[in-house]
């Protein structure tokens, strides 16, 4: 199988095009990795001779990712099927916001971490993705919106669409050292790059250690381990206290504010819940997002899923205020078209 040209650094590429005999002077590959970021084909590379162009269309692909389909929202957010080169289907999405565009890629085929409340994680995990195939949703977004590398359409990323990050952690983080290069490259800072995960203690440490600038994202929808254990597997290997050891230590390392998912549930949305919470994140600087509980299968059957009345929500609020936790609900973007992230997949793959 040929290899993905959006996989390899600057350097890297540099390397590889003197293993496979293409003998390009330091230019010629540097002009290569910014078409590669351009998301452009072989055939556009005008600035590099026909030959070459043959050579490399012979030992790359080009394209890892293509867009199957554009759904595009009443209120501007586009979600996007793509397909992979073994036909496998991912998703992501494009929200437009005031401050600018942020799109929400995937980094795995399915997940094996088996939330309860997750449409992603139903079918298991098939397969992790390539850094290039996680950069190559990004690209690809960006050149279908009329973006180019010096004039980009997309200013911040998420990785919250299918998948579990750290469970991917090498590619992932090659992933983040890419989008934000900037020698050819797209130049996404790293500040406007959020990584969202269930809660891989350890994974969280040796994240901090990296140095990179990117925010964490907590995906904590309990309080207590006996409740998280209920809606997500992961509590089993990793306690409460487990967590936010890991999250204190990214605090300190990185000093940036720690974001928390928190889904609107009947059963974590009490008094006692807003305490713990206080008291679980004494010492961060931090934010919670709240966001209603998107249907999947699960959620009609399972009673520990039964979404937060109103009135139940407008007390947490309260709660939340009264113990000065920061917090806001996160604007449901798109929701004519998207549904909780893994749906669209499945809707396609369901053939409905
Ligand atoms: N695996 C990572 C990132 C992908 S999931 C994580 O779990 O953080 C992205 C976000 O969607 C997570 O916060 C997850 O908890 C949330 N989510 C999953 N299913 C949902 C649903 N049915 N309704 C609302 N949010 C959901
Ligand atoms: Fe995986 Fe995140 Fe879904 Fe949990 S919520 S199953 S970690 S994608």
């Amino acid at each position: 199988m040929k290899e993905i040209l959006q996989d390899y650094s600057l350097d890297e590429l540099k390397e590889k095009l003197t293993n496979i005999g293409i003998k390009m002077p330091r230019l010629r590959a540097e002009q290569l990795y910014k078409w590669a970021h351009e998301y452009a084909k072989f055939d556009e590379m005008t600035n590099l001779s026909l030959e070459d162009r043959k050579v490399l269309s012979e030992h790359f692909e080009d394209e890892p990712v293509k867009i199957e389909k554009e759904f595009i929202s009443t209120d501007g957010t586009k979600k996007y099927l793509f397909k992979l080169l073994d036909g496998n289907l991912i998703e992501g999405v494009l929200m437009k916001y005031k401050y600018g565009n942020t799109i929400c890629v995937s980094t795995q085929v399915g997940c094996r971490m088996g939330c309860l409340f997750c449409a992603t994680g139903l079918d298991g995990m098939i397969r992790n993705l390539s850094a290039g195939e996680i950069l190559g949703q990004v690209l690809a977004v960006n050149k279908i919106n009329g973006g180019t590398v010096a004039n980009r359409q997309i200013t911040n990323i998420v990785l919250m669409g299918c998948g579990e990050p750290l469970d991917n952690f090498d590619n992932v983080v090659k992933f983040i050292k890419l989008v934000s290069s900037s020698k050819g490259g797209i130049n996404i800072s790293q500040r406007n790059i959020s990584l969202s995960t269930c809660g891989i203690a350890p994974k969280i440490r040796e994240l901090a250690d990296l140095d990179l600038g990117i925010t964490l994202t907590i995906s904590l929808h309990a309080t207590t381990d006996e409740f998280r254990k209920q809606i997500m597997k992961i509590a089993n290997a990793y306690s409460l206290a487990d967590l936010f050891e890991a999250i204190n230590y990214y605090f300190k390392k990185t000093k940036r504010r720690i974001m928390f998912e928190y889904i609107l549930l009947d059963k974590n949305t009490t008094v006692h819940d807003a305490r713990r919470i206080k008291s679980l994140c004494k010492g961060l600087s931090y934010h919670f997002n709240l966001i209603p509980i998107n249907q999947t299968p699960n959620t009609k059957v399972r009673p520990e899923l039964k979404p937060a009345s109103k009135t139940k929500t407008a007390e947490f609020w309260q709660y939340l205020k009264d113990n000065n936790v920061s917090a806001t609900t996160r604007r449901t973007l798109g929701e004519d078209i998207s549904g909780a992230c893994g749906q669209l997949r499945r809707s396609k793959m369901e053939g409905k």
